[in-house]
């Protein structure tokens, strides 16, 4: 009866940072899309990012793993780099 207050993220915006400059040099793992869709379901934080983001899932949707087009990769990676601390 704690009223822990976390609404949204479930998943670390950090976190999914983290994970997506792992992914921009590659190819895009399936689990990682799902993760994706779910955290901007419910995070606001990761608005700039959302637009980006949702480019991104919805190649992921698409099924046959590409590699992210290199316009979007150097989106990804400019909004990555802004994020992390140095
Ligand atoms: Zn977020």
């Amino acid at each position: 009866m704690a009223d822990t207050g976390e609404d949204g993220c479930a998943v670390d915006c950090r976190e999914m940072f983290a994970r997506l400059s792992e992914y921009v040099d590659g190819e895009l793992p399936e689990n990682l899309c799902e993760e994706l869709a779910r955290h901007l379901d419910g995070c606001t934080p990761c608005e700039a990012f959302l637009r980006t983001l949702k480019r991104t899932v919805d190649i992921c949707r698409q099924l046959p793993p590409k590699p992210l087009p290199p316009a979007l990769r150097d989106e990804l990676r400019a909004l990555i780099e802004r994020e992390r601390p140095r």
